[in-house]
């Protein structure tokens, strides 16, 4: 069943706006929709209360008639962007309301979708007797049709005649897609609820019975054009339903669902809790209504036949964090027109491939939520990954992220034109999408690295990475190895050495370890943690200590030595054994490398069934590893914690900017952007967390929110201009480079081995300074730095 529920939105504002808006229609539009008030006064009435719904400000209505049917086009203040038209079908039984009626919803819809709207002005009962409005329909449909392709849109009563002229027989083009809101699609009176559910706003059961006896006059209610939902469905195009619980018609909305996904047609069914009749026209009030209309368009403007090109302003690549920023962030200024790709079967990025036991964050979880949507249900100071992953899931329902997110899709191509700026992008199952501007927002932790030891192709048990963890391995009784002792082995040795019969494990370079200054948060915490001043204090306290942290990396500072202290103190602490002890002192200078927090990992490698093996590894065999000593270790699973290709994360990708330059090859001597955001050559590509915007002291969100921020004041700037791209200048982006070669060169990070360096020694992927001044680098930035084309 492909029928949804989409609960609103909003808060308690949203909640006292539904309930003034609901009492005023049950007060001032319920009594006069009644069979004992004359219709023309019906009409007058309606027409009058339609002037307090909120327009679109800058919205033009031409009055027109095309096929002899009088009605308006309806164009928002940014002109259509699309080709073909949506012809939206006015409710009212059949004998009441006007294209003016509708004016807050169908503004709203023309701007969502981009496409020029025409809203019929079709004759009505009972003046003219069925079937006179499915001929006007009809009639203006087909004029609309030869211009280009045409979205069937309607509500109510208008709900049913779209259907019914999709119905018709005449062998016409069909209708791109059907979006039926709150159809009428039977007049006869079955699946009509004697009594309306409590909170209907509009509608009555005699009202209905007396406009359809007007209406149908001696057309029998069975007639397939009055009510298509008992009519052979087949072969329609996509439809998409929408309705509210508290409406007469909830029950045959789901009856229609049933009828046409019986019929084979692709259906859609969308159910608002706690909303009346054709909630959408109090879009701009609602936000559940601007919701519902987000998604009607998102639904007209998807390429439902194979083969078709689906336009949208911007596609992004990856539903993790930096993914969800900028999509939140398009949401919040109203760019609605947006998808979401990602391949994965789910919400979260890095936070759904890394679900191994033990994941959780190495910053505070105030850190690692974005500062605007604070989350005070964190359980504890370091969240685990279930914790992360189900904010996540919180923000983008918060932010109506649903319907914008693909899932289980893979980008493999993308090529910008220059002529008209924008990117094609292809999908892997064949589908191309078109945008103005494509987000890459794969972060650099995105390809799982197994090690490149010989043999690792003939082992015959089980092999595990760390980013492609299997939810069903139980690790007791098992002989397990882990290849690994970074930042994710840390986390997953410990809850592995519990249940293990016996953990080996291979490490090539001691790493350095802090302790980890993690506790849980109570009840108190959680309530206070709710009031905003405090939130937000808590969130300024980590952030400014963190920031302290960052002068660690530095020589000679009280940060460092302190860091030094702490680290000896907690190795002598927790591992006695002085052997042991020699084996796990890094051989490098602290911060090089990502530094472990951890209060269990020294503790799990000195249990009597865990052996810490820092011999290098010579092979892999069938049933082990053999070591450059020649010890063989005979092992059942293999756990291969060992990282990421993050040198060649967007490998992956065949990405084409200007002049069919590809991204590998700009990239041959290794990943370099601007500020980490983009790349000369490549306009309207944007990278989140691109090279040189990792950090090895503080939350990543710190560095995604600049980023988003710059990337929509460019994206707005680009469209206040009417250009058609833009780009950052070569010769900025070399400066850039430059200026971070110079600063890392002599930094810690030049004297190990990480993932932060290329195989050629440059850092691409480390910010050298605070996050203040990332902020400040990327706000500062000046469009004189940029092409504009
Ligand atoms: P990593 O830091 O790259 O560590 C990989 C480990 O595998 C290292 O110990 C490395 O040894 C070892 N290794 C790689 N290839 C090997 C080989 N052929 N033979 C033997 N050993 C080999 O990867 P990671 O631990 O997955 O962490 C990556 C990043 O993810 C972290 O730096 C951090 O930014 C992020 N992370 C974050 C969290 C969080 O809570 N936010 C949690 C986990 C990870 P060498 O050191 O000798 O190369």
């Amino acid at each position: 069943m492909s029928v949804h529920h989409f609960p609103p939105r909003g808060g308690w504002p949203e909640r006292l706006t539904a309930a003034l808006l609901r009492g005023s229609l049950q007060l001032l539009l319920k009594p006069v929709f009644s069979p004992r008030v004359p219709i023309p006064f019906q009409r007058l009435w309606l027409k009058g209360l339609s002037r307090t719904t909120l327009p679109l400000r800058g919205t033009r209505f031409e009055p027109d008639r095309p096929g002899g049917v009088p009605g308006e086009w309806v164009r928002p203040a940014e002109a259509p962007t699309r080709e073909g038209s949506v012809l939206y079908l006015h409710g009212g039984a059949y004998c009441v309301g006007a294209p003016s009626t509708h004016r807050a919803l169908t503004a709203r819809l023309a701007r969502a979708t981009g496409m020029a709207l025409f809203a019929a002005d079709y004759r009505l009962a009972p003046e003219h007797p069925f079937p006179a409005a499915v001929e006007d329909a009809l009639a203006a449909y087909r004029v609309l049709r030869e211009r280009g392709p045409v979205v069937v849109a309607g509500d109510s009563a208008g709900g049913g005649l779209a259907l019914a002229i999709a119905l018709r027989d005449a062998g016409d083009p069909l209708p791109a897609s059907l979006l039926l809101l709150s159809p009428w699609a039977q007049m006869t009176a079955e699946r009509v609820p004697a009594r309306p559910p409590r909170g209907e706003a509009m509608l009555s059961v005699a009202w209905a019975q007396a406009c359809a006896a007007l209406c149908l006059r001696d057309t029998p209610p069975a007639h397939p054009w009055a009510s298509p939902l008992d009519a052979d469905l087949r072969g329609l195009p996509p439809v998409l339903i929408q309705a509210g619980t508290d409406e007469l018609l909830h029950d045959q909305a789901l009856a229609l669902h049933d009828a046409l996904q019986s019929a084979g047609v692709n259906v859609h069914c969308e159910i608002t809790p706690q909303r009346w009749h054709v909630f959408q026209l109090h879009g701009g009030a609602l936000a559940s209504a601007d919701d519902a209309i987000d998604r009607l368009a998102l639904f007209a403007t998807s390429a439902h036949v194979p083969g078709q090109i689906e336009e949208r302003e911007v596609v992004i690549l990856g539903a993790g964090m930096s993914g969800l920023c900028t999509a939140v962030a398009l949401r919040r200024a109203r760019r609605d027109d947006f998808v979401v790709i990602e391949q994965s079967e789910g919400l979260g990025g890095t936070w759904w491939d890394n679900r191994y036991p033990g994941a959780h964050v190495d910053v505070p979880a105030p850190l690692y939520s974005f500062s605007f949507a604070a989350n005070p249900r964190w359980t504890r100071r370091f969240a685990a990954a279930p914790e992360i992953q189900a904010y996540m899931q919180e923000v983008a329902r918060r932010f109506g992220l649903g319907p914008h997110l693909r899932f289980g899709q893979r980008i493999e191509r993308a090529v910008f034109d220059e002529r008209d700026g924008r990117w094609t992008i292809h999908l892997a199952d064949g589908r191309t999408l078109r945008a103005r501007h494509f987000v890459c927002s794969t972060g650099p932790l995105s390809r799982p690295r197994l090690p490149d030891i010989a043999g690792i192709e003939t082992f015959a048990g089980r092999i595990l990475h760390s980013a492609r963890w299997e939810a069903s391995f139980d690790a007791a009784r098992q002989r397990i190895a882990v290849i690994g002792t970074g930042s994710t082995a840390s986390q997953l040795i410990p809850p592995l050495a519990e249940r293990a019969a016996r953990l080996t494990v291979f490490q090539r370079t001691a790493n350095w370890v802090l302790p980890r200054l993690d506790r849980p948060y109570g009840a108190l915490d959680r309530l206070l943690a709710r009031l905003p001043p405090y939130a937000v204090a808590v969130r300024a306290f980590w952030f400014h200590a963190l920031e302290w942290g960052r002068r660690g990396f530095d020589d000679g500072t009280l940060a460092r030595r302190g860091m030094l202290k702490s680290a000896e103190l907690l190795l002598t602490r927790q591992i006695p054994d002085d052997s042991l002890r020699a084996r796990l002192r890094p051989p490098y200078p602290l911060g090089c490398k990502r530094i472990i927090y951890s209060n269990d990992f020294y503790r799990a490698l000195a249990r009597p069934n865990v052996a810490l093996v820092t011999e290098a590894i010579e092979r892999i065999t069938p049933h082990g590893i053999v070591t450059t000593d020649g010890r063989d270790h005979p092992i059942d699973v293999l756990v291969c914690a060992t990282g990421f290709d993050v040198e060649h994360s967007l490998a992956h990708l065949d990405i084409r900017g200007a002049a069919g330059q590809g991204l590998a090859e700009a990239w041959h001597d290794g990943p370099q952007a601007h500020l980490g955001l983009t790349v000369a050559g490549f306009p309207n590509l944007w990278l989140m967390l691109g090279p040189n915007t990792a950090t090895g002291h503080t939350s990543t969100l710190l560095f995604i929110e600049p980023g988003v921020q710059w990337v929509m004041k460019a994206m707005r700037e680009q469209r206040r201009r009417g250009a058609r791209w833009i780009g950052v200048k070569p010769a900025v982006m070399a400066a850039s480079n430059e200026r971070l070669r110079q600063r890392l060169g002599g930094s810690v990070w030049a004297g190990c081995r990480s993932w932060y360096r290329a195989a050629d020694g440059r850092i691409f992927a480390l910010w050298p300074g605070f996050t203040r001044d990332y902020v400040r680098a990327v706000r500062e930035q000046e469009f004189a730095q940029f092409d504009f084309g």
